[in-house]
């Protein structure tokens, strides 16, 4: 797969090549990533890419002829151009899984007090990050790009991907790292137990409680089985059910005490 972002600021992005998990992937050969300067392609004698408003008001406008050029001179029929404004449709992991089957996205980065409204043609489709102002579309596109390059084949393992938070409308179960006891306060017995069927159906609780509480709109569209029901109810009443005391008892002497 191959991003080019198209930017003022080339720059910024730079730093984003470099680490981890993307750095791996760019070294895999899974991902390329093309930065492209819209300076560049100013026909203005003073380089300039933008002016004031038209009709009055503040601040710049980013000119439509070097982002035009831009995107002729890195389009090809495979490719999917995104702009980023705060006015497109909010981004959301489902984006992320769907950007991932493209083999050509082009990230398209405004700045000042955005883009001439005639770039719009030129576009497939307008994505927001969120509900603020950013000073530049730098961001959003490291977001998208991010989000995309991990659900990669290779980029990381497969079961690092499974039950993340949105997989199935759920947020993730609540995660531990070693040690045991941290300044007093413990891991969850059950996850020693060994029963993984047991440490499942605990996950899934905690993540249908999590899911409620913080993310109603979320649990709203959820289609809740007999089983999660049952769950949720255990939850609430905040006794240990019997199948994680029989857990616990059968895992006593994997448990730390
Ligand atoms: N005047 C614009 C408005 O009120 O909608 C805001 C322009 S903003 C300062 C400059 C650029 O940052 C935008 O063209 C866009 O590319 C990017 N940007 C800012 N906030 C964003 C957001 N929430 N999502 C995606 N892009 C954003």
């Amino acid at each position: 797969m191959k991003f080019t972002t198209l930017s003022l600021f080339p720059q910024f992005l730079d730093a984003f090549h470099n680490f981890s998990i993307i750095k791996r992937a760019i070294g895999k050969g899974i991902v390329e990533i093309e930065d492209v300067d819209i300076r560049s392609f100013s026909k203005d004698k003073w380089g300039r890419t933008d002016s004031p408003p038209v009709g009055g008001g503040a601040g710049l406008i980013q000119k439509a002829q070097p982002i035009v050029d831009a995107i002729r001179a890195v389009k090809t029929q495979n490719s999917h151009l995104i702009m980023f404004s705060p006015r497109g449709k909010t981004y959301t992991q489902e984006d992320a899984r769907r950007l991932a089957k493209y083999s050509h996205i082009i990230l398209l980065s405004g700045h000042y007090e955005g883009i001439d409204e005639r770039v719009g043609k030129y576009v497939d489709e307008e994505l927001s990050i969120g509900d603020y102002v950013l000073t530049g579309g730098e961001i959003p596109s490291l977001v998208v790009m991010d989000s995309v390059i991990r659900l990669l084949d290779g980029a990381i393992t497969g079961e690092s991907l499974g039950e993340e938070s949105f997989d199935g409308g759920l947020l993730e179960y609540p995660q531990y790292a070693e040690p045991y006891d941290f300044e007093g306060d413990k891991v969850p017995d059950i996850l020693y137990c060994g029963n993984h069927t047991a440490i499942e159906k605990w996950r899934r609780k905690k993540a249908l409680a999590l899911t409620r509480e913080r993310r109603p709109d979320l649990f709203e569209k959820l289609e809740l089985s007999k089983q999660d029901k049952k769950l949720l109810q255990e939850e609430d009443s905040g006794e240990v059910p019997e199948w994680e005391k029989r857990a616990l008892e059968k895992g006593s002497r994997f448990i730390k005490k």
